[in-house]
């Protein structure tokens, strides 16, 4: 069986958040391939010891490789919790990976509560 591949991204005031949700389904996230931007995969190896394969940070460009992907069709679902309060620099490639997601109909959670549900329900 092919292991699936998720997507984690999280805005720098959602990074708590985010290693919250991955160390709580911390044996769930492991069953899976995954992707993260730079800042975010790192917190996840070093605070919540998940084997994770980081691409450059969202600033740089993280967000857009991981639409590139999308559009490719190697990703399967992406956690993607933004911080709508604060303002992002890098804010097209934000909006080029919604619309990756979005156009190629891959399952995206842009807050907690959307990501609990999938991994909760084994929906991916
Ligand atoms: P980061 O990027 O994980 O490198 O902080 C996330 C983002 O801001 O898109």
């Amino acid at each position: 069986m092919n292991v699936k591949t998720i997507a984690l991204v999280a805005h720098d005031g959602k990074k708590a958040d985010l290693v919250a949700f991955a160390t709580f389904n911390r044996e769930k996230l492991a069953e899976y391939h995954l992707v993260a931007t730079g800042t975010t995969g790192k917190l996840l190896q070093e605070k919540v010891g998940l084997e994770v394969e980081c691409v450059l940070s969202g600033p740089y460009g993280g967000d857009a490789q991981i639409a590139a992907r999308v559009a490719e069709g190697l990703i399967d679902g992406v956690f993607f919790l933004v911080d709508p309060l604060d303002k992002h620099p890098h804010d097209p490639d934000i909006q080029t990976l919604l619309r990756a997601c979005n156009v190629h109909n891959v399952p995206i959670a842009t807050n907690v509560a959307t990501a609990d549900l999938i991994i909760s329900t084994n929906a991916l």
